[in-house]
Parts: C-alpha cells; sequence; structure tokens
C-alpha cells in the first residue's frame, strides 16, 4: 500500500492502472476510520482492481462553530487499517494541496434537495462537500465511488451532481454499519462521555420502534411526534426528526417506501441517523 500526499504524487501511482486500464475504485472519507468506512473499502475491493482511499478534512464543508479544529486525525491508525483491508492507496493531501494559494471562485450548489435535513442547520455545508468530492473525482478519475448511506442526504446529493454534471464514473451507496447496540458509528462519536454513550443507541432504538409502529398503521405525524417525545425525554436534543421518499421528496403517509431520518445533540456532539422502511401492500 503507498500512501501520497500530492496530486501529482497520486497520478504519478494510478498511471499504470490506468494504462492497463484497471478498474478504479475510490472511497472519501476525513479519516479517524471505524468498520463503516472500512466496509466502504471491502465492497470497492469487491469491484475493483484498485482501490483509492482518500483522507482529508475538507475545511469548507465545517461552519464557523463547528469541530473542524478538533475533528479526530488518526493517520497511522488509520494506514495500519487500510492496509489490513486491502486498500492500494492512501491520497492524504494537505489542505493547501487541495486548495492552493490563489482564492476559489468556483462554487458547487446543489439545490432543493440540500435546502432542509442536514441543510437547514448546516448552511454551505453540502456546497462544500460538492466541492471537494468534484475536486477528489478530477483528481482520482475513478469507475467507481463508494458513500455511506449512514449520510443518505449527501449520497443523494453526490447521485446527483454525477447526474447532473456527466461525471463519467458509477456512485454505490453501502448500508450503515453499527455499533452490536444500534448506535450508527461515526467518527463523532469519539466525542461522546460514557453517559452519553449510554445514550446514544436510544436513536436507533426509536427509529425500529417507528417502523413497528407504522407497519402496525399508526399514522406517521403521530410516529414522527413519539420519536421526539422519546428523544427528547432520554437527554438528547432534536434538530430534525423527518419522513421522505428515497428521493428526498416530502411524503405525509406511509404510503410507499420511506426513509426516516434523525439528527439530534447530544451534549455538543450531533448524531445522524435514519432507517429505509419498505412499504408492502396489504
Ligand atoms: P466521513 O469520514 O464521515 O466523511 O465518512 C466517509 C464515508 O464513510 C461517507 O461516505 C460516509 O457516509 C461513510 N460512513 C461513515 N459512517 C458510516 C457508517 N456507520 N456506515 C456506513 N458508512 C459510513
Amino acid at each position: 500500500m503507498k500512501t501520497e500526499t500530492t496530486i501529482q504524487g497520486l497520478a504519478a501511482s494510478l498511471q499504470p492502472a490506468r494504462t492497463a486500464r484497471k478498474i478504479i475504485g475510490f472511497v472519501p472519507t476525513m479519516g479517524n476510520l471505524h468498520q463503516g468506512h472500512l466496509n466502504l473499502v471491502r465492497e470497492a475491493r469487491k469491484l475493483c482492481d484498485v482501490v483509492v482511499v482518500s483522507i482529508f478534512v475538507n475545511p469548507i464543508q465545517f461552519g464557523p462553530n463547528e469541530d473542524f479544529d478538533n475533528y479526530p486525525r488518526t493517520l497511522d491508525q488509520d494506514s495500519q487499517l487500510l492496509a489490513d483491508v486491502g486498500c492500494d492507496i492512501i491520497f492524504a493531501p494537505s489542505v493547501e494541496q487541495m486548495y492552493g494559494k490563489q482564492p476559489r471562485l468556483t462554487n458547487i450548489s446543489v439545490s432543493e434537495i440540500t435546502n432542509d435535513l442536514c441543510g437547514k442547520q448546516r448552511p454551505g455545508h453540502f456546497d462544500g462537500v460538492a466541492v471537494v468530492v468534484t475536486k477528489l473525482f478530477n483528481i482520482v478519475q475513478p469507475n467507481y465511488a463508494f458513500f455511506g448511506q449512514k449520510d443518505f442526504q449527501q449520497l443523494a446529493v453526490i447521485r446527483q451532481l454525477v447526474r447532473d454534471l456527466n461525471i463519467p464514473l458509477e456512485v454505490i451507496g453501502v448500508p450503515i454499519a453499527r455499533a452490536e447496540d444500534g448506535l450508527a458509528l461515526s467518527s463523532r462519536n469519539g466525542y461522546l462521555s460514557e453517559d452519553q454513550r449510554k445514550v446514544a443507541p436510544s436513536i436507533f432504538k426509536s427509529l425500529k420502534h417507528a417502523e413497528a409502529e407504522l407497519q402496525q398503521g399508526t399514522d406517521l405525524k403521530e410516529v414522527l411526534e413519539n420519536i421526539k417525545t422519546t428523544l427528547t425525554t432520554a437527554g438528547l436534543v432534536v434538530d430534525y426528526v423527518e419522513a421522505r421518499t428515497p428521493q428526498l421528496h416530502m411524503i405525509d403517509q406511509f404510503n410507499q417506501d420511506i426513509v426516516l431520518f434523525v439528527a439530534a445533540k447530544l451534549g455538543t456532539t450531533r448524531l445522524i441517523d435514519n432507517l429505509q422502511i419498505k412499504h408492502t401492500a396489504a
């Protein structure tokens, strides 16, 4: 496994694979890797000849009061984990390598589907994601790119971006990896105190409970309210609890497949999760 920190170095490392028309798979990450990230790499390994993983904490997708400075940076540990799952090349550029010294004048804004859910509380976040992912796609030029369903809205934004701009690659979505108690794995779980960590699984539990309620015929609005109440009682501060179609359209009844979305804060840590629920005709 090689680690490249410059765009030129990465290009040189990938040249033999490009010449031999090998299938290149790409997994963008911000590092501090866990099994969720590693599952993306395992999927890439199955489909691709060469697997590139980027580790880059992207400043422009963090708001001014968010955790950019404190975001965990653990490159040595990440490298070991990536070697174990068969990553071929790590791309770990500096901020200067990615953004240069000249001001950036180009923005990429995916409209509509970024206006609510996480887009509301995090203005500019998805623009920052769209810019860095487009840059990384252009740098790596992969055949396949792998993203987690944990960030369901992000995955939808990237699918839209790729379609709208004819970016020549296929996006693959990978299911959410969870801890044994159901908590969706996240680099931000490391911020939780021992007590908060015990409360955090209530998010997934409330989503599973909601699924059962919906399947028993409880009204969608009531189900969403129940999630809010459960989480608030457990000590979380709810940002949103929403139901959407898998294409992120608004929906007020459970009469087709839906996705339930939760974002909530435990102390200063913002956690997100979602659950896809199939509608089976009675
Ligand atoms: P991040 O490092 O948080 O930017 O995440 C990099 C990629 O890993 C994104 O595509 C995430 O959706 C994905 N990811 C993060 N956590 C999980 C998880 N628990 N299960 C599946 N994918 C995940």
